[in-house]
């Protein structure tokens, strides 16, 4: 991948921002930012991006959208973090935890047939809120050391670009190993769905991608929803 940055002291979203130029860019644009002043995760909820973390959205084009592309954010950063010795794992569908703690997000969005904005965001060195520091970490908190943000791009962007490879040869190879490398299979945990709340033992990340729950009723089979898990 010929990757282009565009570097960027501070803006909304950096999703936003690349999806304004998606369409006249060429894939493997990737927009990076100091701060976001309006970064987002999921269904609009705030993403606490002060400077000091790595705050990105890679401009792709593959050949259709698909929701599993998520995965391939989701694998790259936990690849990165077992680089820096930080043993990361993915929590369906887009997020990166360390223990108990969030570390990372992925959020996909894009336009059908035309491109894929994939933002990624990643506590290095940002200080993390008051209201998040029981649910969030960061590198530097784990390691005890600051990581120079410049350390951590090149392994990111290699690793997703490897597993964009991966993905477009074949997306099961990437199911695989999302299965592999999730957290919450064999757990009890709560799915906040459209349709309601659902508790059950998470038992497998489907072909498709969905997160198969066996509940009281039986086997149920999630295309989107917010999973807690029950630590305690
Ligand atoms: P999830 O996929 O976990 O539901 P979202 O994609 O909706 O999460 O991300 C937004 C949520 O993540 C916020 O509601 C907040 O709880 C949490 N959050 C916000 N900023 C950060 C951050 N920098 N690090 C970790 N968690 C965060």
């Amino acid at each position: 991948m010929k990757w282009r940055i565009i570097r960027l002291e501070e803006v909304g979203s950096t999703n936003d921002y690349a999806r304004g130029i998606a369409e006249e860019s060429p894939e493997g644009t990737v927009v990076i930012a100091k701060r976001q002043t309006a970064g987002r995760g999921r269904k609009g909820r705030k993403w606490a991006s002060p400077e000091g973390g790595l705050w990105m959205s890679v401009i792709l084009k593959p050949e259709k959208t698909d929701p599993r592309l998520v995965f391939v954010g989701a694998l790259a950063v936990r690849e990165t973090l077992a680089e820096f010795g930080i043993t990361g794992w993915i929590k369906w569908p887009n997020d990166v935890w360390v223990g108990e703690k969030k570390i990372a997000g992925i959020l996909t969005e894009g336009k059908a047939g035309k491109f894929v904005v994939m933002g990624i965001g990643l506590n290095v060195n940002n200080e993390i809120p008051e209201e998040l520091k029981e649910s969030a970490t960061s590198m530097r908190e784990l390691l005890g050391r600051e990581v120079p943000l410049e350390e951590v791009l090149p392994v990111l962007l290699k690793a997703l670009e490897r597993w964009y490879r991966v993905f477009e040869e074949s997306p099961l190879k990437v199911i695989d190993e999302t299965r592999r490398r999730t957290l919450i299979l064999g757990k009890f945990v709560k799915v906040i769905t459209d349709e309601g709340v659902v508790s059950g033992i998470a038992r497998d990340v489907l072909e498709d991608g969905s997160l198969l729950l066996e509940t009281e009723e039986g086997p149920l089979k999630i295309l989107h929803g917010d999973v807690s898990l029950r630590f305690r």
